[in-house]
């Protein structure tokens, strides 16, 4: 396949690869589900190789599949009604840390914290499938669609502390787009959550895939763990590498190739 005609757009640009075309009123209940066995790898980029397609893990598509129809875990009213219970236990972590709550510094700090807390994940608050059902054009199109550099902050679940970085995406539509504001909104959406980066990774690609039955996607993400930066485990600029090849691009070699050296260059 020739791809050498690859729409490359940078997060900035927020180009709406569907604006002129006409809008899918979908709910997705009647699309077919297809396989997606994903793989992730993780490497720190100081000694890594460059992240590729491996097809070590062939899982069930179902049990990859049940992050896309997932409910909403969280709702603004739980915002309101767990904050106080939020930001007693922050007294109590402040106490167990040899603190002193009452210290005017400290006045506010839980009730501080616990909302922070509330929006550093406020990704449970929303559901993939409300974001995109507005936003899936058909369209002829069928050139690599790329979206580079989309920033990333996220909570590593083992020690609920930061995660950030950024994220690659590229896809092979097959007559399906995505307007591309939408692909960070994904992003946003799984990021905001207490996440392992593998996990964001794949829930990602599975996201994409099922909204727009592509050809193939790939995803790349490059991340920093304050868990392991603070610890001294990886050192300052070194990145945690981890991607997610789904269909072509895990499958052919020359678009993986091709999905790579774009997202590098
Ligand atoms: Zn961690």
């Amino acid at each position: 396949m020739d791809h050498s005609k690859q729409t490359q757009y940078s997060q900035n640009e927020k180009k709406d690869a569907g604006a002129s075309s006409s809008v899918l009123n979908g709910h997705f209940d009647g699309m077919a589900k297809r396989p997606a066995g994903g793989t992730g790898r993780a490497a720190t980029a100081a000694a890594a190789q460059p992240p590729g397609a491996e097809s070590s893990s062939h899982r069930p598509a179902a049990s990859v599949m049940e992050s896309w129809r997932e409910e909403r875990t969280r709702s603004v009213e739980d915002n309101e009604m767990s904050l106080p219970s939020l930001a007693a236990a922050y007294t109590t972590i402040l106490r167990g840390l040899g603190e002193d709550p009452q210290r005017q510094g400290l006045l506010k700090t839980p009730w501080r914290a616990a909302t922070a807390m509330q929006f550093f994940t406020k990704g449970y608050q929303e559901k993939i499938i409300d974001v995109l059902n507005d936003a899936i054009f058909d369209e002829d199109h069928d050139e690599m669609v790329i979206v580079k550099d989309i920033d990333m902050f996220s909570m590593c679940e083992h020690h609920l502390v930061p995660i950030f970085g950024r994220v690659h995406i590229g896809y092979l539509p097959n007559k399906r787009v995505l307007g591309l504001s939408k692909l960070a909104r994904i992003v946003e959406i799984y990021s905001r959550r207490l996440q392992v980066q593998e996990r964001l990774t794949k829930q990602i690609a599975v996201a994409i895939t099922e909204a727009l039955q592509p050809t193939g996607v790939g995803v790349v993400i490059e991340a920093t763990h304050m868990c392991m930066v603070m610890r001294g485990v990886q050192k300052m600029n070194s990145k945690t590498v981890t991607s997610t090849m789904l269909g072509v691009f895990r499958e052919d070699p020359k678009t993986r190739d091709e999905f790579l050296t774009l997202i590098r260059s």
